[in-house]
């Protein structure tokens, strides 16, 4: 493996100016359970790897006054998944989160590695795109925000600049009586990337004919993690089962997916179809129930 210089920036700033100064030769680096493989694999060489750790904020994972979770970037898998705050709040992110490989996986990986890693597979991705998180970022001009749904460009691509990094996402409160299920198509029952995977989250309202609204997200079966906004319309008018199939087939049809060798696009595309109604009937069962 290319040898590299491990540095520990104290300081947002320091972090960003480290970036700017040595441009696709620095790379942030969190669990390192993505760039490690990447380096030794040698499809990338950075000279310096900069551990954002231990950056302010980086370690938050709180409920702040506007009632939003906040995760800081280097928040790992298993503290969001474990978080009796999350599981009770955001139960949706907290089965995704957990779906991540094994368990010791899960002790490295961090939230923020896993959107910045920008894979389509990113099990973080569905469930903080159903509730609308946005993701909070510094470099040389300060902070901004953006929806986590424009933070995606394409596989392994994002919406950070020269210099800048990912400092925390912000997750706010979903509606009352919502319910929500992540469900993943792995090659195992455990420990494997998703061949696919659905986020299906759904909320009680008196404006929707159905007497529901929905958000649908979808992983692994476009080059980022995707809407199904069809499906999400058609079920807020008819969430029957009749209704129910027709925004499943909706699902699959926002759905495009390749051939690669976790599985076939049609096979990923009728899977949508199943997961997706199966998700929305359990989070029926939840909301009537
Ligand atoms: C065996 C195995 C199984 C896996 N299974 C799954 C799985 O089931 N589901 C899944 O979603 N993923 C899986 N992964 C992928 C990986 O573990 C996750 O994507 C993980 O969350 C990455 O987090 P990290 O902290 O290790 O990222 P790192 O490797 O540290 O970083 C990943 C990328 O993000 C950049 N980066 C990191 N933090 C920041 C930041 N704050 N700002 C800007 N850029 C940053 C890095 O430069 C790098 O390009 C698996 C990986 C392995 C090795």
């Amino acid at each position: 493996m290319q040898p590299f210089d491990y540095i520990k920036p104290k300081t947002l700033d320091e972090a960003s100016a480290l970036l700017l100064e040595h441009n696709g030769q620095a790379r942030p680096v969190a669990g390192c359970t993505d760039l490690l493989i990447r380096i030794e694999r040698g499809f990338v060489h950075p000279q310096f790897l900069l551990d954002i750790k231990a950056l302010p904020g980086m370690a938050d994972l709180l409920v702040v006054r506007n009632g939003d979770l906040r995760i800081g970037a280097a928040v790992t898998m298993n503290q969001v998944a474990l978080s009796p705050t999350v599981q009770s709040g955001w139960p949706l992110l907290a089965e995704g989160c957990a779906s991540v490989a094994s368990y010791q996986l899960r002790n490295r990986a961090t939230v923020g590695g896993n959107l910045c890693n920008a894979s389509p597979a990113a099990d973080s991705a569905p469930a903080l795109i159903c509730y609308g998180a946005s993701a909070h970022i510094f470099g040389p001009d300060g902070q901004r925000k953006l929806p986590l749904e424009q933070f995606f460009l394409g596989p392994g691509r994002t919406a950070l600049q020269r210099g800048e990094l990912l400092t925390a996402i912000t997750v706010p409160a979903p509606a009352r009586g919502s319910a929500g299920h992540f469900l993943k198509l792995g090659r195992t029952a455990m420990g494997d990337i998703s061949v696919m995977n659905v986020a299906v989250l759904g909320w009680p309202d008196a404006d929707a004919p159905s007497g529901t609204s929905w958000r649908i997200a979808l992983g692994s079966v476009a080059p980022t993690v995707i809407r199904a906004p069809e499906a999400e319309r058609l079920l807020s008018l008819d969430s029957s089962p009749a209704g129910l199939e027709i925004a499943s087939q909706a699902a699959a049809a926002a759905a495009r997916p390749i051939d690669d060798i976790r599985a076939t696009a049609a096979y990923r595309t009728d899977m949508v179809r199943v997961l997706t109604r199966r998700g929305v009937e359990r989070v029926l069962a939840e909301i009537s129930g």
